[in-house]
């Protein structure tokens, strides 16, 4: 940051923004990456490349946050969102394809899938990826929550036609504010880079033939971002340490799990999630919440899903019981990476304090 100063870069071009961009697509095994303002800007650039529009439908996973819906609506076309796996919390292989099949058959394709690597953990992109190829429909990977993580050992973030990131303050690396769209497509990315920064024709006055926006990283921030890559390794493993040291002080209590790890990959554990089942557990998941919140700590639920919040609940929906029983029990507890043993320790005491059996 302090070369970034000066060396008097402080705008969205200049030599860290470069670095950040290859040092990224390096991180994520993906030959390009562009570094934008936001995960959404680069989910928005992204829907816009592909030619999304008015009309179009997109198929999104029903368990997320707003902004992979926001997206496609910001490009006029309706997002129809599918129900997720409860083995994995990630886009559903099987209503993926049943909801393509039947789309097909009614000559109506989707634009575009979008799977989204929930609180860290990939969406099964050999079956995503597959069934997307045998229906000829782009996927978009969102794994603004997932940077770090793998899938059958290749980095989240290098699937589908483009892959989407986030740095925004809560994410497990951060910029304060910021995103990339990574793509193996190099006339894509620069078409992307065009777009992004307000799709400049090329004359020495300022002519403009096509929409764009403002949605470039400034090279100050991408200074911000080298740094906050070289930490990447060691926050996926105190991330990993936070939800394994959960998984020791809590799962031996009844009717609380763990968000199951899928084999196919490793996950960056972004956010350790539980779910209580009250019944057996002997408490709801509110009861948890505020219990923490009486001694000052945040907990949250899960992703409240999209067919469920009052500005997408008259867009159509593939499944959905999952995602609302997820939401319904779903606890995000307390995952920084700067956690400590004690702190996770009476976190896990007023968990623990609830349970029926464990008092
Ligand atoms: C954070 C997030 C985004 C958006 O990223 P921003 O940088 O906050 O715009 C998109 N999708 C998911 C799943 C996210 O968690």
């Amino acid at each position: 940051m302090r070369d970034a100063v000066a060396s008097n870069w402080i705008a969205p071009v200049g030599p860290h923004l470069d670095a950040f961009e290859r040092e990224l697509a390096t991180a994520v095994e993906a030959p390009h990456a562009l570094a934008v303002a936001s995960g959404t800007a680069a989910l928005h650039l992204a829907l816009r490349l592909l030619g999304v529009g008015p009309d179009d439908e997109v198929l999104c996973a029903d368990l997320t946050f707003v902004a992979c819906a926001n997206a496609v609506a910001y490009q006029g076309a309706r997002p129809v969102f599918v129900d997720v796996d409860p083995a994995t919390w990630t886009l559903e292989p099987n209503l993926l394809r049943q909801e393509l099949a039947a789309s097909a058959a009614a000559g109506r394709p989707p634009a575009a899938v979008i799977a989204v690597d929930l609180y860290g953990q990939s969406a099964d992109y050999d079956a995503i990826g597959s069934i997307c190829e045998e229906f000829d429909v782009p996927l978009i990977e969102d794994a603004a929550e997932a940077l770090g993580s793998t899938y059958r050992g290749r980095p989240a973030g290098g699937f589908g036609r483009f892959g989407v990131v986030s740095f925004n303050g809560n994410k497990i690396i951060t910029t304060s504010g910021g995103g990339a769209l990574i793509s193996s497509d190099g006339e894509a990315i620069e078409r992307g880079r065009f777009l992004a920064t307000q799709a400049r024709d090329p004359a020495p006055h300022y002519q403009h033939s096509s929409l764009g926006y403002n949605y470039r990283m400034s090279n100050l921030l991408a200074a911000v971002g080298r740094g906050q890559l070289r930490a990447l390794p060691e926050r996926v493993e105190a991330r990993r340490a936070n939800a394994r040291r959960y998984g020791e002080l809590l799962s031996d209590l009844p009717g609380l799990e763990l968000m199951p790890e899928a084999a196919y990959g490793r996950s960056n554990r972004w956010l350790t999630c539980v779910t209580i089942d009250p019944e057996r557990f002997g408490a709801d998941r509110d009861a948890i919440r505020l219990a923490l919140e009486a001694e000052n700590i945040e907990a949250r639920p899960l992703w409240k899903p999209m067919h469920l919040q009052p500005l997408y609940s008259r867009h159509r929906a593939v499944g959905g019981e999952v995602s609302e029983l997820l939401f319904e029990r779903g606890l995000c507890l307390p995952s920084g990476s700067a956690l400590e043993g004690r702190d996770l320790e009476r976190i896990a005491a007023i968990v623990r304090r609830l349970c029926r059996a464990g008092r």
